[in-house]
């Protein structure tokens, strides 16, 4: 297949590597040194639009499938495929909502917080945004088998566009017990291959690695740079949502990194392009059962450098947590991992947009989640923990309370169900009880269904109590 290679490259991000290499080649690290593999663009080859606001045009065009696409419609802005290889579901169809209720409770002035409902996407979570790209690729790249680890979210997404597609099956390994019910049913009914290892999420990266090596499966997982091309247009549309203003922070929370990693890009190539005046910072807020970034950059110092990052450093981090048998363990499920593939990424887009890392506890998660489902759509838990942290930043003064902050939901509040009826129904005792050792010690913003016999007057009291 003749592919854009006049535009798009993969380069690897080692300041001390740098080979570059094909697009159309299915690499999921760098084949010289094992780094992580950027895509990279010859931009005076690209038609990039002179303003933003161009983009914005083709909301008018919704019969043409990559302008109703919220990935696609920035298609000038990931030009690594050609229109007529785009495999797309409508993904990224999502929205920017003002949420006063929301920044009160983060200690914002009201006009300042927008929640990016990333949920609302076919699969219900973000990844689409990544999915819709990676598939392409791997279309591109002629991939017969594709393959991914996941705490959920991946799995689901695979699933839908592996069905929908329906010329690349693919498989997923899903860690034992952890994952919920609504991505596991979504992996189920699109009748993907699950298989449950026995593990958790970092035991099966390290395995699914292991057979797209072996068997040259393509890797699904947000390694893949493809599928970080994608996720960039969360930002595109977080910019379009405020009439192409930069907010003066992005909050996200970070799992494998991806996202922090795709959205550092995405400004770092705007900046670049002349398309913005100044980056937001990024904010990435992790688990403190899952803090394995918040330890690296606030403890153990270690940055970007340039491309050339303490390897050695980071070695022994990972080494020590081994020692210790340190595993990851949060209620915010998408989040719960220790060893997160796209580390130096992140660093990197820590770097550009002097960015900063906060990790919350699974109490904090679960009031804030409970705070995002009053004021709106509701949001997983792993989701909640940005708003969580973009709280606890503005009460230590990093955030102001009068910027403006833009925090990605990545996950619909549908996703998990049973931490939200446990945390609404259950009494601080019973809910101690249950998830006490994530550290939880009640539900501050339970809205607590209230029980009463099969009479009228008990009724209406209870409804006008
Ligand atoms: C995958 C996922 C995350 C983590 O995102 P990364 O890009 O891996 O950091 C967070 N929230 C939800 C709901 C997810 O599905
Ligand atoms: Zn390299």
């Amino acid at each position: 297949m003749k592919i854009r290679t006049d535009i798009a490259y993969q380069q690897c991000i080692n300041a001390d590597c740098g080979a570059t290499f094909d697009v159309a080649e299915p690499l999921f690290e760098c084949p010289k040194c094992g780094d992580l593999l950027d895509t990279c663009y010859d931009w005076s080859k690209a038609a990039m639009p002179r303003r933003l606001s161009a983009f914005e045009a083709k909301w008018a065009d919704q019969a043409d499938p990559l302008a109703f696409s919220g990935v696609w419609r920035f298609h000038e802005l990931l030009p690594f495929a050609r229109r007529e290889h785009i495999i797309t579901l409508g993904e990224g169809r999502t929205i920017l909502q003002r949420a006063d209720r929301v920044a009160e409770y983060a200690g914002l002035a009201p006009g300042r917080l927008f929640l990016q409902y990333e949920g609302l996407n076919p699969s219900a979570s973000f990844k689409d945004n990544g999915m819709t790209a990676a598939y392409t690729h791997a279309r591109l790249v002629g991939a017969k088998r594709a393959i991914c680890a996941s705490t959920g979210n991946t799995s689901a997404s695979v699933a839908l566009f592996s069905a929908v597609d329906g010329r690349i099956p693919a498989a997923v390994l899903v860690g034992s017990g952890k994952i919920a019910y609504g991505k596991l049913a979504q992996a189920l009914d699109f009748g993907v291959r699950v298989i449950q290892v026995e593990g958790d999420f970092d035991t099966c990266m390290k395995r699914v690695k292991e057979v797209a090596r072996e068997l040259g499966f393509y890797l699904m997982n947000s390694l893949n740079p493809f599928r970080l091309e994608g996720q960039k247009t969360i930002m595109y549309r977080i910019l379009e949502g405020l009439r192409w203003e930069v907010p003066d922070w992005i909050v996200v929370p970070g799992g494998n990194l991806g996202n922090s990693s795709a959205f550092g890009k995405a400004f770092k190539e705007l900046h670049e392009a002349g398309l913005i005046k100044r980056l937001p910072r990024l904010a990435v807020i992790v688990a403190e059962g899952a803090d394995t970034l918040y330890r690296i950059v606030n403890e153990e110092k270690i940055a970007w450098n340039g491309g050339r990052v303490d390897e050695a450093g980071i070695a022994a981090f990972y080494e020590q947590m081994d020692a210790e048998n340190r595993r990851a363990k949060t209620l915010a499920s998408a989040i719960e991992i220790n060893r997160p593939v796209n580390l130096k990424k992140c660093l990197r887009a820590l770097e550009w947009t002097g960015g900063v890392v906060e990790k919350v506890s699974d109490q904090e998660i679960l009031d804030a989640k409970a705070q995002v489902g009053a004021g709106g759509f509701g949001c997983e838990p792993a989701s909640a923990a940005g708003v969580a942290g973009a709280r606890k930043l503005v009460a230590a003064g990093t955030i102001g309370r009068d910027e403006h902050i833009a925090c990605v939901l990545t996950g619909h509040a549908l996703k998990d169900p049973n931490i939200t009826v446990a945390y609404h129904t259950l009494g601080d005792d019973e809910l101690r009880e249950a998830y006490g050792d994530y550290g939880v010690r009640g539900a501050n913003s339970a809205n607590k269904p209230i029980v009463v016999e099969d009479n009228l007057e008990k009724i209406i009291a209870a409804i006008q109590a």
